[in-house]
């Protein structure tokens, strides 16, 4: 049904009017003030912890505000020089990485060939990770090239690091890296 500017405008404003807001609103109120107040009404007692959101190699700032140990709100920081409080759509959305009924919090297994998944206990997964890094290491370690040039290195294993990684994680992952030969390692923040 084509709707004339003219329709589209008296439509809306008997939509607008149908709310409290609405009415307000179409009555010339300027609710600027009020919609600040209520801002800060959300956070009122809050602590802040700034904080870097997780998903890219911008490194946007973040204040995430607690409330009892339990997380309320998560916002752009102002005080960050790389995004001055702004967020994108993926980081305005973070709270819900954390707040989530959806978020998985036990780890899944599904082994080769089953329909089914499996719930494991974290120290299991992480044996079996270890277990399958060390057997395919080991399997395709190359100690010397044709030509009898030490190579010490496996070309089965890739390592990609993730975009929140700090310095002191990269150092010590660097050094598990080269000490496993494994040499293709690269960064999410660089794909
Ligand atoms: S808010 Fe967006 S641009 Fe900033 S770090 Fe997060 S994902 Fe990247």
């Amino acid at each position: 049904m084509a709707v004339t500017r003219r329709e589209f405008l008296g439509l809306t404003s008997r939509a607008a009017a149908g709310t409290a807001v609405g009415a307000l609103v179409a009555l010339g109120a300027d609710l600027t003030p009020k919609v600040a107040r209520a801002q800060e009404l959300r956070i009122a007692g809050a602590e802040a912890h700034p904080s870097v959101c997780c998903y890219c190699s911008v490194g946007c700032g973040l204040l995430i505000h607690t409330v009892d140990g339990e997380i309320v709100n998560i916002e752009g920081n102002p005080a960050s020089p790389i995004n001055y409080g702004n967020l994108c759509p993926k980081g305005a959305a973070v709270y819900q990485l954390h707040v989530n009924p959806n978020r998985l919090t036990k780890v899944l297994h599904r082994a080769p060939g089953a329909t089914q998944w499996e719930v494991w206990d974290l120290e299991r997964a992480m044996d079996r990770v270890a277990e399958l890094i060390k057997q395919t290491r080991d399997e395709t370690f190359i100690e010397r090239d044709a030509n009898g040039k030490t190579l010490m290195m496996t070309p089965a294993i890739f390592s990609l690091g993730g975009a929140l990684l700090d310095d002191e994680w990269n150092h010590i992952h660097q050094k598990l890296m080269r000490g496993l030969g494994i040499v293709a390692i690269e960064n999410q923040a660089r794909i």
